[in-house]
């Protein structure tokens, strides 16, 4: 899979369903965000909302473009995570303004989600399936409690849940989350890994076809790399692997992985492939602006933009309820992106740095997390581990159980992050030992 986009235009299939969540999110997080900060409750994590838009607008909704029903889940819980991640509330709300549409990430998966980008390419939606909404919904309190308790973890950060559903069409649930990639450098390689071998290689000779491919473990293994983080980086890595991978066995989750995307120093911002795929699209004006992510990070009409999210956050962030209407306002059309720079292992220009053995820095910035943690052992794992069990030994399948996946996948990860030196140092070792 390549991270390029495909932009969502007016003639797009996608078109109408990309805009009613734009504008489903934007209404629903002003919402929240009007209200005066409070504690959460209980009956905060089991909340719903339901709105209705249509083209001529009621008391509780504004006019929209399309007639759709939209639903928000546990707003106020939502509204804490993103705090505790570090968003900016303005911010948020102008990435995920429905006046820029998004890009659509090319053929999904086998589970068949689809990925948008964020116009600035910091957030991520997912379409996901009912079984996984409700799981989310199910296990919300205890990876709330995580988040709170680890404030560095390495899961998906996840900054809202919602459903959208136009006339006569289909519930669709979605998810908006961390882009772990950044807008603004180039990512070499991109892996996937689960600490599996078993139909884990991506083929090497559609790599020239595609050269962005989202290779996976044996690809990783052929090539002999290693996540090169020195001690210190080491230890705090594998200890909140380990704490977060415990959380996921707790809850029988399994089927995740770890993206890792590289980005080497030395090569920088070379090719400008992407430049060319992932574009913006602007509906209501003429322009279809071929620019690249980076260039989006800088502001176009700048000043009157950035006086207006100065006052947007000023507004939010007033200890006093907003009506609605001064928040749309005061929402600018373009604004400069605050990066995270919360979690540990974002710091590094948004990803975590290598380093060798003297904790010196290194050659290479990894952008890593573990993804697609939503799959209950109970889905569909149950029936694939039976037929795949029948002809491969059981420790190198996929689908064993939520504990030994775990398990298998800390050993991976763990053993593949070591510095260079210590790499070769094992093979000498080995070769003359
Ligand atoms: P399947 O269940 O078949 O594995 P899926 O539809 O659940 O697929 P994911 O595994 O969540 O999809 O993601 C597929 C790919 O999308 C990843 O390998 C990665 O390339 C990209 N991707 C997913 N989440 C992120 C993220 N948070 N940041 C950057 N890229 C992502
Ligand atoms: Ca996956
Ligand atoms: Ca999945």
């Amino acid at each position: 899979r390549v991270v390029v986009g495909t932009k969502v235009d007016q003639h797009h299939v996608n078109w109408v369903t990309a805009y009613n969540m734009l504008t489903g999110i934007r209404f629903c997080v002003s919402r929240t965000n009007a209200k005066i900060d409070r504690d959460l409750t209980d009956a905060d994590f089991d909340a719903k909302h339901k709105f209705s838009f249509d083209i001529t607008g009621n008391e509780l909704t504004p006019s929209a473009k399309y007639d759709f029903k939209f639903k928000d889940y546990a707003p106020w819980v939502f509204r804490h995570l993103r705090s505790k991640f570090g968003l900016d509330p303005a911010d948020y709300l102008v990435s995920l303004t429905s006046k820029y549409i998004l890009s659509e990430l090319g053929s999904p998966g086998k589970s068949g989600s689809f990925f948008y980008f964020s116009r600035d390419y910091k957030y991520i939606i997912k379409t996901i399936h009912h079984a996984e909404h409700k799981f989310l919904r199910k296990i919300l309190r205890d990876y709330y409690s995580h988040v709170q308790e680890n404030p560095n973890t390495l899961l998906s950060q996840f900054y809202g849940l919602h459903r959208v559903k136009i006339p006569y069409g289909r519930k669709i649930h979605f998810v908006v989350m961390n882009n772990l990639f950044p807008p603004h450098r180039d990512i070499h390689r991109t892996f996937d890994l689960k600490g599996s071998t078993i139909g884990r290689d991506f083929k090497e000779d559609e790599l020239e076809k595609n050269p962005r491919a989202t290779l996976k473990d044996l690809n990783w293994l052929r090539r002999n790399l290693h996540l090169e983080f020195g001690p210190t980086k080491k230890d705090a890595f594998v200890e909140q692997m380990q704490k977060d991978v415990a959380l996921l066995q707790k809850l029988k989750i399994m089927d995740y992985s770890m993206l890792v995307g590289i980005h080497d120093l030395q090569r920088g911002n070379e090719d400008k492939l992407r430049d060319k795929t992932l574009q913006v699209f602007q509906p209501g004006g003429h322009k279809s602006e071929d620019q690249p992510p980076n260039m989006l990070m800088r502001t176009p009409s700048k000043l009157e933009n950035a006086r207006k999210a100065q006052e947007l956050r000023q507004l939010i962030k007033n200890e006093k309820p907003v009506p609605m209407g001064q928040i749309l306002d005061k929402m600018p059309d373009e604004m400069a992106g605050g990066h995270r720079k919360h979690s540990y292992f974002y710091s590094d220009d948004g990803g975590f740095r290598a380093t060798h053995e003297n904790d010196m820095a290194g050659e290479e910035i990894y952008y890593l997390g573990i993804i697609d943690c939503l799959t209950h052992y109970s889905m569909i794992k149950r029936f694939e581990h039976f037929w795949k069990g029948l002809s491969s030994p059981e420790s190198q399948i996929s689908a064993i159980p939520p504990e030994r996946y775990g398990d298998r996948f800390i050993r991976f990860i763990s053993g593949i992050t070591k510095t260079r030196e210590r790499a070769e140092a094992e093979k000498e070792q080995c070769e003359h030992g």
